[in-house]
């Protein structure tokens, strides 16, 4: 049982959500402190408290993100840069993260989650979400937009985009007839494999893939001025292409972490949007079936992790 710093909070975990990036570190394919325990979703309730921390009680139910810690005095935290902080912390990651029963996170790093989600449906919030809320900023205010990758980020992010008012275009992997028609019901205008052309030029493109080859095939979707905005943590190399691609001020961005901001903006308008998850739980003891699951494209929405004494 870990032990709270003065800065930080005991977590009893209720569930806990399943990642790439979680795969990613499970691959070693992304700079982790090993041994480490995966999982950046997290939702729990305090049940122990640092001396040094204010505003929590114990019971409160709390998010923990990906962000685990920011340095607070580098240029880019000054700047309110947080996700580019050089001395960071990542929860699942560089500290422990919630694929367990308990975990210590630093308590300015928390969330508080709205009542409006269950333990479970909040999990795949604490990432896909608002790390696809920040992508979604990212990728500008333009009315068509397209998500490649149609897993637990784009499900969330479709819900919000058509709620803003536009036009989402879902791509799958080709051939992938669910994963369309999932798309379809999430309110896309339009589905189909990302080996084809939307009905209509794009004006941002945005990456859950973590597939480089999806890079020059959204750059032929962008209209001129368009966006491609790269949202993994880790992508395999992208392929050459024709300069003439990316002629026409289309721009290739990739988004990094999160802020705090990202997220208390991210809840607001989860809320408002009326955003539904949807998930797969499993027990904790089936994390590697979960995580092989999710490997191989065979979870729709997002697959959560229960701990024992929940799922009993
Ligand atoms: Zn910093
Ligand atoms: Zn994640």
């Amino acid at each position: 049982m870990p032990v709270p710093r003065p800065e930080e909070l005991l977590i009893e975990i209720a569930a806990c959500g399943v990642c790439r990036t979680d795969l990613h570190v499970a691959d070693g394919d992304i700079a982790a402190r090993y041994p480490v325990v995966p999982g950046h979703e997290i939702v729990g309730r305090v049940s122990a408290i640092g001396a040094a921390v204010q505003g929590f009680a114990i019971g409160n139910r709390v998010g923990v993100p990906w962000l685990g810690h920011s340095c607070g005095q580098c240029r880019y935290c000054r700047d309110g840069q947080e996700n580019l902080c050089d001395a960071p912390e990542f929860t699942g990651c560089t500290r422990d993260g919630g694929f367990a029963s308990h975990m210590v996170a630093d308590a300015r790093f928390c969330f508080a989650i709205p009542a409006a989600f269950g333990d479970i449906e909040a999990a795949p919030l604490l990432c896909a979400g608002l790390i696809g809320w920040r992508a979604l900023r990212l990728a500008g205010e333009g009315r068509s937009i397209g998500l490649y990758g149609f897993g637990a980020a784009a499900h969330i992010l479709a819900q919000i985009a058509v709620w803003q008012g536009r036009s989402v275009h879902g791509f799958t992997r080709p051939g992938d007839e669910e994963g369309q028609a999932f798309a379809r019901s999430l309110g896309c205008c339009w589905a189909g494999g990302s080996d084809t052309l939307p009905p209509e030029p794009l004006d941002a493109a945005l990456l859950f893939a973590p597939v480089g080859a999806l890079v020059p095939a959204a750059l032929k979707a962008v209209r001129k001025g368009g966006r491609v905005v790269c949202a993994g943590i880790h992508m395999s190399d992208i392929p050459a292409f024709p300069y003439a691609d990316l002629w026409g001020e289309r721009s290739i961005l990739s988004v990094a972490n999160l802020t705090r901001e990202d997220g208390t903006s991210f809840f607001d308008v989860a809320v408002r949007a009326g955003v539904r998850t949807v998930t797969r739980s499993f027990p904790l003891n089936r994390a590697n079936e979960a995580m092989a699951m999710l490997r191989d494209g065979r979870i729709e929405g997002a697959a959560v992790l229960v701990p024992p004494s929940r799922s009993s």
